[in-house]
């Protein structure tokens, strides 16, 4: 199972990704979480990719593409995953096409997480997330049992630069311009399904796997 998970930041894209891997032994590829790494470790990559996300914009296609093409490339070849933060720019949608059919291997579906967007706002600023395992948590939404501290390895929760809500506002402005297209893109190649982001984990969790039996996929 090859998927992407598309949506707005907020929608619960890393959430539901989270859990479909943890379900299905997929492996999740979350360009956020690769990125913030490398910013953490200071990395080249880190250096090159800090300003724009402090910003709440977007990392330049070249970098991402290159990013992408080396995490595939590293993948075992029957290992099934979600893309979870890319492609998020028609360029380098059309790029991960070029890579996947090189390698034989297409995206067997795409999901919409569909969400209003006032409710993101509250989603994102929110959220928190372990300063070790990098677990996401939300105070309202998914609190951890021990206030600021990770159920499953008692890291610290904290909150995440960009999720602050004047930059949260720009993200979401930055989705509607550069990722949004995307929709029409993958409609067009008949891979699209759209989910009702809104309501429980578990809800949304649902009708995930709903979609996803639909497709004969699992
Ligand atoms: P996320 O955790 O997916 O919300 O990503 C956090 C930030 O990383 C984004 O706001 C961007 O600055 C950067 N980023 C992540 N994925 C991409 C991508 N595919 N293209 C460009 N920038 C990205």
């Amino acid at each position: 199972m090859r998927l992407i998970f598309l949506g707005p930041p907020g929608a619960g894209k890393g959430t539901q990704a989270q859990r479909l891997a943890e379900r299905y032994s997929l492996v999740k590829i979350s360009t956020g979480d690769i990125l913030r790494e490398a910013v953490s470790r200071k990395t080249p990559l880190g250096l090159q990719a800090k300003s724009f996300m402090d910003k709440g914009g977007l990392v330049p296609d070249d970098v991402m593409i290159g990013l992408i093409r080396e995490r595939l490339k590293n993948l075992d070849s029957d290992s099934g995953y979600v893309l979870d933060g890319f492609p998020r720019t028609l360029p380098q949608a059309q790029a991960l096409s070029k890579i996947l059919e090189d390698q034989k291997a297409p995206i067997d579906r795409v999901i919409s997480f569909e969400v209003p967007k006032r409710d993101l706002v509250r989603r994102l600023t929110g959220r928190r997330s372990c300063n070790l395992c990098k677990r996401v948590y939300h105070l309202d939404f998914n609190a951890s049992k021990q206030a600021n501290r990770c159920d499953m390895c008692d890291g610290v929760l904290v909150q995440r630069e960009d999720d602050r809500e004047e930059t949260v506002r720009n993200r979401l402005k930055v989705y509607e311009k550069e990722t949004a297209p995307l929709l029409k893109y993958y409609d067009k190649k008949k891979i699209l399904s759209r989910i009702d982001g809104a309501g429980s984990i578990d809800a949304v969790f649902d009708r995930l796997q709903k979609v996803l039996n639909s497709n004969n996929l699992q």
